[in-house]
């Protein structure tokens, strides 16, 4: 299933997710689910998440943040679709 399927079928209040694919989208720090937000749909670069991230866990916008010590900056992000789907990381790309 697409991320746009699962997305359609969430606003229709059918989230078909299995309780699986639920806690894989479970930010790993908050237990936030990060599917429901496209504020939490981002990429930053490898180097980043080798570091800071949780390999193929989540982790929300907050949390990477925080892990971070400071705002996304447009060097943390990739060249992902994903960056600019999410209008708050395509300020950043865009300043
Ligand atoms: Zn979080």
């Amino acid at each position: 299933m697409s991320l746009m399927d699962i997305h359609i079928k969430h606003f229709l209040g059918l989230d078909t997710r299995t309780k699986k694919e639920k806690e894989h989208w479970k930010c790993f720090d908050c237990s936030k689910d990060t599917l429901l937000n496209v504020k939490d749909y981002y990429m930053i670069t490898n180097e980043l998440w080798i570091k800071y991230g949780v390999e193929n866990n989540m982790l929300c916008m907050n949390c990477i943040e925080k892990r971070l010590g400071h705002k996304l900056r447009k060097e943390d992000l990739t060249d992902c679709s994903l960056n600019y789907f999410n209008p708050y990381t395509l300020k950043i790309l865009n300043k």
